[in-house]
This record gives structure tokens, sequence and C-alpha cells, in this order.
């Protein structure tokens, strides 16, 4: 999902052209209408009522935890990572335990995971900042966690939403890409950092986390990267360009 190992970060710029609401962001949105943004909201609800359940994938029971597992899906998928964690949060309760374990300790419990060396190294120094810059709590602000190791804006906004709550950008994966072009709420020929941009300025700031959700949930269920079920699907034939 993110790449492992990033570790210098800029201070954000901040946009006074945005929308209300939007200036804190550190992009410019493009412009969008209000019926464009009609549509992502009837998209939204429609996904919603299909999904009630839809929530984050990783398995954690602690801010520090959903951060860990979000450095460690760098490269894998969210089941893998769960598959790995119990052992590892069991054996490391706490950022404290990490910052007294080595990575090299760290690292059996992380093997199966790919680039593992890296990954251990960011969570060990991760935490260790954590608990020596930041009373050992997680930082609920983006420029906070942005000093950590491993965290690069990605992580950052998983962290934020799901564990805070706080919306400060749109976690954009192979799925999110693939619906919000076919559901044309991006140009299909947007970059990921575009899609993340048209997703904010179409959908209401305090869904963002959810919609991410929503859309992985039905590329799931649904739209599958090779051979979604098009035009049997009642979302689809509403909303899907392909239907
Ligand atoms: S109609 Fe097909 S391509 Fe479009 S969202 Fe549904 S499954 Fe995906």
């Amino acid at each position: 999902m993110t790449s492992a190992g990033a570790t210098t970060n800029r201070p954000p710029v901040r946009t006074p052209d945005n929308p209300r609401g939007l200036r804190d962001l550190p992009f410019e949105l493009p412009e969008v209408t209000p019926a464009e943004k009609r549509r992502a909201r009837a998209v939204l609800k429609a996904l919603r009522e299909r999904y009630p359940d839809a929530k984050c994938a990783l398995t954690y029971s602690t801010p520090h935890e959903l951060l860990i597992a979000t450095i460690l899906s760098a490269q894998t998928t969210d089941a893998n990572v769960n598959k790995a964690t119990p052992a590892l949060f069991k054996a490391f309760p706490t950022p404290q335990d990490y910052a007294n374990a080595t990575p090299k300790q760290i690292e059996p419990y992380v093997k199966s995971l790919g680039f593992f060396r890296n990954k251990s190294l960011a969570i060990h120094e991760s935490m260790r900042d954590i608990v020596e810059r930041f009373d050992g709590e997680v930082p609920s602000e983006m420029d906070d966690l942005l000093t950590l190791r491993g965290v690069a804006r990605k992580t950052a906004n998983v962290v934020l939403g799901n564990a805070f709550g706080i919306n400060n950008g749109f976690v954009v994966d192979t799925h999110i890409e693939r619906l919000s072009k076919r559901f044309s709420l991006a140009p299909e020929d947007a970059t990921v950092t575009m899609v993340e941009r048209y997703l904010c300025a179409l959908v209401p700031r305090d869904a963002w986390a959810e919609m991410s959700h929503l859309f992985i949930a039905h590329g799931r269920a649904v739209c599958k990267a090779r051979g979604g079920t098009c035009a049997e699907d009642a979302i689809c034939r509403r909303f899907c360009s392909n239907a």
C-alpha cells in the first residue's frame, strides 16, 4: 500500500485557493461542478446501503498497532499482514517494547511479508520516535506523523482516518483507482495522485475514509481487476461507464 522506508517529508504547503474547509490540504484540488458532487454523493449513498459493514481490513486494536500494520502492508495484502500481526502484537504490546528491541528481534515476526528488514527498521524507529518525542502516543497531526520513519502521506492518512476519524486525504489503492475511473469520478487518464485530488474535491470530507472502504468492498465483491460482473449489478448499471 505504501513505500517502505520513506524517511524525509517536507512540511505541507497550504492552499488558500481550495474551497472552504479544504484549504489545509497540501495540494490544489481540481474544479468540479455541483452536479458532479451530487453524483459522487449518490455513489456514496448506494455503496453505503450495499456495504454497511465496510471497514479497514487491517486487524488492530490501538493506533500504534494500526500504524505498524499499515507500514507492513507495503507490497503485500492486508490478509497476509493480518496473519503475521497477532504474534508480533503479542510479543511487543507497547511502543516502548519495540523501542527496547532491536530491528533484528522484530524481523522474525514480519519475515513472511517481504522487505522485512526495511519494515522492521521502520517499525523500530517509528516506535522509538513515538516514545521519545510523543510520550508513547501516536500523534494525531499529519505533520507529526510524517516525521516518523516509514510514514509517508498514505500511511498517515490510513492512521488518521481510521484510528482518529480525521480525514486529511484519500487513500487510493488499486480498487479505488479502478472504481473512481469506472464510476467517472476521475478521468480515465488520471494518475493516482490526481485520483486522490478528484475524490477530495467530490466526496464530503467526513466520508473520505469510509468511501475508501466502500470502494474496496465493491472492488472485492463485484468489480474484480479481471472480469467484473458488469451489467448484472444494480450499482454498476447505475454508475459505471462499462455496464
Ligand atoms: S460494471 Fe463492471 S467494470 Fe463497472 S464497476 Fe461493475 S464490475 Fe466493475
